[in-house]
């Protein structure tokens, strides 16, 4: 039997990326997975990819009334919840002086915001059945802070405090919560990135390549299964090496 076959696993921003690893690789594992994104047709074209069930919602994670229904309606369709991926996320960089308000507050609200909305609505349920998981897509960047993303570094450092938070209170009804930190993984996140930024960020990865969105994925599964029941309110990092 496959390590997670009858579990039922939540992926935000399962329409493309490391999102889209994710989705397959707890697929892969035995897991119905609900594949969420704002594009139904990104959601789906993950579902159709994947080995085990599964099924496509569109949610925006920012809408937090959406977010309970959303589990609600999985629920109903794969089961009750017991995996948790929060990866949705976006970036709007600049320099602080050039930060618009906009992109403080989408940031913010996209990946800070929206890991609130969906881990409330699922934390009740885990509760009650003494147990579940929980595992948050932060960044390295939310470790180390980097020039020109103060709006996205501070996102993922809070998502680092929410996660360790919500570990101590969940941590006695059998609920793990801990957080994935990649380095640089090559996405569409990552593609626009200029050749000589590229350049330099290579230099620094002692393992000497970019990371893959299966790289990410292979973490997670670690962490939402079987393997990792004595783990909680970690910061795995996933970079190559570069931040030690
Ligand atoms: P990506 O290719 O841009 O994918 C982002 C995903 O998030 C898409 O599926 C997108 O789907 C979804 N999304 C965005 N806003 C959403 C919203 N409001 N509600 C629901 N879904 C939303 O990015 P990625 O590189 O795979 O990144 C995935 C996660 O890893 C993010 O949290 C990112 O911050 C983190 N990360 C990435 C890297 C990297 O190097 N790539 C490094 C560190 C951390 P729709 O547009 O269809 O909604």
């Amino acid at each position: 039997m496959s390590e997670l076959e009858g579990k039922v696993a939540v992926v935000t921003g399962g329409s493309r990326g490391i999102g889209r690893a994710i989705a397959c690789e707890l697929g892969a594992a035995g897991a119905a997975v609900a594949v969420v994104a704002r594009s139904i047709e990104g959601a789906q074209a993950t579902v159709d990819l994947l080995e085990g069930k599964g099924a496509a919602w569109t949610c925006d994670v920012t809408d937090a009334a959406r977010c309970t229904e959303l589990i609600s309606e999985v629920q109903e369709e794969l089961g009750p919840v017991d995996i948790l991926v929060n990866n949705a996320g976006i970036t709007r960089d600049n320099i602080l002086v050039r930060l618009k308000d906009e992109d403080w507050e989408t940031v913010l609200e996209t990946n800070l915001r929206g890991a609130f909305n969906t881990t409330r609505a699922v934390a009740r349920g885990m509760m009650k059945r003494r147990s579940g998981r929980i595992v948050n897509i932060a960044s390295v960047v939310g470790l180390t802070g980097n020039r020109g993303q103060a709006n996205y570094a501070a996102s993922k450092a809070g998502l680092v405090g929410f996660s360790k938070s919500v570990a101590q209170e969940l941590a006695a009804r059998g609920v793990l919560v801990n957080v994935v930190a990649p380095g640089f993984i090559e996405t569409d996140m990552t593609a626009q990135l200029p050749e000589e930024a590229r350049d330099e960020l290579f230099g620094r990865i002692p393992l000497g390549r970019f990371g893959a969105p299966e790289d990410v994925a292979g973490a997670v599964r670690f962490l939402a299964g079987p393997a990792a029941t004595y783990i909680t309110g970690q910061v795995l990092v996933v970079d190559g090496g570069m931040v030690m």
